[in-house]
């Protein structure tokens, strides 16, 4: 079995899951558990092949193409969402760091950047394979320095990955130039074996990372809302945050917006969105939640660097 027929069928789940999705469409939340019950008779009979998912997948995948104005100030990083969680971060040093690698099959991500071509850190915020599935033949490709949690770590090493740097919550280590702190996730974190087999592989986090002159980016991971982003805030105060507001798997825009004021950065950017059908969450909801807070939201478009 190979990896590429697990991440088929993974799509072919998320599709039958957008089936469900839909049937909840227009209805009150009440109504959701039905939409639940529909979910697997809606796998059931999915029957499309990878490339009929992928095309649905591409026409919901967001394709903005006008960046409006912002006033967001990224202090000299330069950012580069490829879609979904996954990010490219240039640092002012001219340092190269890819956060949560999924590129390949990444609906998402433009073709000119499905290879990477430079790296010197690959952050993972957990083992799914919508985040982690091309960090293993980029790190034996590029070695860069891989920051995870300690299990995620070990199971990079076995994949190949000559320089990894495990840490756990609440630690902190300067990769690079860049200062890596990791903090909490409300998530899971399975990693899906070629098998199919899900093995251990710690737990889900998020990033904030510290910047050579000072300024500070968070990077949420996949998550729901936590009472502790407020420590996140008190602790780290980053200006600018990557919150996840697709639903189903990760928090909507409604947990986005309280997470908003917890953590009260200047600007929010949504990730985790409209990559597959079943991401409804989108930056314009969010928008309207935060309006009276003052947290500016961007929308990026993939594959667009802004900074
Ligand atoms: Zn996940």
């Amino acid at each position: 079995m190979s990896a590429e027929g697990d991440r088929t069928r993974e799509i072919r789940r998320l599709r039958a899951a957008g089936g469900a999705a839909r049937i909840q469409g227009g209805k009150g939340k009440g109504e959701k558990g039905k939409g639940q019950r529909e979910k697997g008779k809606e796998q059931r009979n999915a029957k499309r092949t990878l490339t009929d998912a992928k095309c649905e997948a591409n026409s919901q995948a967001p394709t903005a193409t006008d960046q409006r104005p912002t006033t967001m100030n990224l202090q000299g990083v330069k950012l580069t969402w490829l879609g979904h969680s996954c990010f490219r971060v240039e640092t002012p040093g001219g340092r190269v760091i890819y956060i949560d690698p999924w590129l390949k099959e990444n609906p998402a991500c433009p073709a000119e950047h499905k290879q990477v071509k430079k790296v010197d850190v690959l952050l993972c915020t957990h083992g799914h394979f919508d985040h982690i599935a091309d960090a293993a033949a980029i790190a034996r490709e590029h070695n860069p320095v891989v920051v995870g949690i300690y299990e995620l770590c070990a199971w990079m090493q076995k994949k190949g990955a000559k320089q990894i740097a495990p840490m756990n919550k609440g630690g902190s280590q300067t990769v690079g130039d860049v200062r890596v702190t990791m903090v909490h996730a409300d998530h899971s974190c399975g990693i899906q074996e070629d098998d199919g087999s899900i093995v251990y592989g710690g737990e889900a986090c998020g990033y904030v990372l510290e910047f050579e002159n000072g300024f500070k980016l968070y990077h949420a991971g996949d998550t729901n809302v936590f009472g502790d982003m407020h420590i996140i805030h008190e602790l780290y105060q980053p200006e600018v945050a990557l919150l996840p507001i697709g639903d189903l798997f990760t928090m909507s825009p409604r947990e986005a917006a309280y997470a908003c004021g917890l953590l009260k950065p200047k600007t929010v950017i949504p990730m985790h969105w409209g990559t597959f059908p079943p991401l409804i969450g989108r930056p314009r909801e969010l928008q309207k939640l935060v309006a009276d807070m003052g947290v500016e939201v961007v929308e990026l478009t993939p594959g667009k660097t802004v900074g």
